[in-house]
């Protein structure tokens, strides 16, 4: 039988997809990698994918997960210096399998995605935490593959803190069934920590036990406008100490972002005034409170105004637009959430996901503003992110007269400079998308060097035919 026979029947042939039908598998969501496979394979159960796997093994042929194909980095899609390969789509390995109220946790195939999830664990009265733009889209398995951040990080910490235990299928096909949804467990290393943020390098995630939390019943989005990025650091410090784990999320937009997003949305429901807009930064902040019980409520609207007024007296900020209800809330946080979309609408930029120490941040605007401004002047600026964790999404735009093209050929020379001033001020050049095919070199100039062997002897030992996603994270 041959290799696609195989394959047919083990998922049936609905389920093995090539050409026309293949299509939309093979390019990422930024639109910068397409790639040829052998077929597109879309298994619904873990036993499936054990035979799938120890088919591929046979024949020599790399497998690629794909989840719901929104990383930013490549990584779902086949590195085209590579063996073969299949694309392995999770999207029908989709089942919820176990809710523990008690236990406050819930046992999800990796399939499912985050919307799913969210939507579950709130008709059981409880929060699942994690919240990215793309969660519609975006499946548990790549959450964890990539180690998924966003935006309630600050509070509730990545995906990897929400994480019980873990079901992966490894490169012979066995099953390594860590789905402990234990609080405490020193059992040794922990392997589950190895598999999370591993983007298919040493296994297919088939299931995770994941942790939920009490609803917050009552949040208010603030958005304020801010003439420094040192005052959005102060308010950030104040906020911390004024609400503690009341504040959930600290949000970084910068003018140009935030008129990127307001020109996309093109809707008089987000206009905002001019004098408002007229300011070099703003911070969308969230305070959130479980009770939901009018006084509570009531308490806590009267200490927002409160810090804001208290805030506006000291100088840190100007003004404030604090949500009044559920609807001006959601319009408050769309605001934010279509920045990705309203720069893909603009066009293709070179992006940088990365992590600093939060004191540095104003130093490293700044130097990086001059060596742009010397080495590549005229190019547009798109500055956002999670400023609570330190992670800004600092992205290079073309300038007015300069043809994409001509700007995407200098990604390697704005690489070294955005990223070597990161390193030098002790930075991370991935804070949550990960690295895929798009940061391979990056990662070997600026990963410590004893710490890439130790992580090349591992993928080796685990994976010694290299057929688990080939060329993402290590160049083999
Ligand atoms: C509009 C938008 C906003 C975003 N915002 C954020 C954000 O705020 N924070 C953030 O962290 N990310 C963000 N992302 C990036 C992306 O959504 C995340 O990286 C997400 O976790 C990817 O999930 P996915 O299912 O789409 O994975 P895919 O894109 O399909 O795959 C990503 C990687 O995971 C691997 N993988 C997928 N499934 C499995 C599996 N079952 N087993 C093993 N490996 C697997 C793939 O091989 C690939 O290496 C955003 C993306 C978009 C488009």
């Amino acid at each position: 039988m041959s290799f696609l026979n195989s394959l047919a029947s083990i998922v049936g042939s609905d389920y093995v997809l090539t050409g026309e039908n293949a299509l939309p598998f093979l390019s990422d969501w930024r639109g910068r990698y397409t790639a040829n496979a052998i077929a597109i394979v879309r298994p619904s159960s873990v036993e499936s994918i054990v035979h799938i796997v120890q088919l591929c093994k046979q024949y020599n042929i790399a497998i690629v997960p794909q989840g719901g194909n929104t990383g930013l980095c490549g990584g779902s899609i086949p590195n085209s210096n590579s063996k073969d390969s299949i694309i392995l789509s999770s999207t029908r390995l989709n089942k919820i399998r176990e809710i523990d109220l008690s236990n406050n946790s819930i046992v999800v195939e990796a399939g499912c995605t985050l919307q799913k999830l969210q939507d579950i664990s709130l008709a059981n009265n409880r929060y699942f935490p994690l919240s990215l733009a793309s969660e519609g889209t975006c499946t548990i398995g790549g959450n964890l593959a990539t180690n998924a951040g966003g935006t309630q990080v600050l509070r509730y910490g990545n995906i990897r803190e929400l994480t019980l235990g873990i079901e992966v299928v490894g490169p012979d096909g066995d099953i390594v069934d860590l789905l402990r949804a234990l609080r405490k467990d020193n059992t040794g290393y922990s392997l589950k920590d190895l598999y999370i943020g591993s983007e298919g390098t040493l296994g297919i995630i088939t299931a995770a036990t994941l942790k939920l939390f009490p609803i917050c019943n009552k949040k208010w989005a603030i958005l304020v406008p801010l003439s420094s990025i040192e005052n959005a650091i102060t308010l950030l410090m104040e906020t911390r100490c004024f609400f503690d784990s009341s504040l959930t999320a600290f949000e970084l937009i910068s003018q140009f972002s935030l008129k990127l997003s307001l020109d996309f949305l093109n809707d008089k429901r987000y206009r905002l005034d001019s004098n408002f807009i007229d300011h070099p930064w703003f911070i969308l902040l969230e305070i959130s409170v479980i009770d939901g019980i009018r006084e509570v409520d009531d308490f806590m609207s009267n200490r927002i105004n409160f810090f804001m007024e208290k805030c506006i007296d000291l100088g840190y900020i100007d003004d404030a637009i604090i949500s009044s209800d559920n609807l001006h809330f959601a319009s408050l946080w769309h605001l934010r959430e279509s920045i990705p979309l309203a720069e893909k609408n603009f066009g293709k930029g070179i992006k940088h996901d990365i992590s600093l120490p939060i004191s540095l941040i104003p130093i490293f605007l700044s130097d990086m503003k001059k060596s742009l401004d010397v080495y590549f002047n005229g190019v547009r600026i798109v500055v956002f992110g999670h400023l609570g964790d330190g992670n800004l999404h600092y992205n290079v735009f073309r300038s007015i007269n300069q043809s994409e093209e001509n700007l995407l050929s200098l990604q390697c020379q704005i690489y070294d400079l955005v990223h070597s001033k990161v390193y030098e001020l002790g930075g991370s050049i991935s804070a949550e998308h990960g690295i895929g095919q798009l940061k391979v070199n990056e990662l070997q100039k600026y990963k410590n060097a004893n710490a890439l062997g130790i992580m090349l002897r591992l993928k080796k030992s685990i994976d010694p035919d290299n057929i688990m996603n080939p060329g993402k994270i290590l160049d083999i």
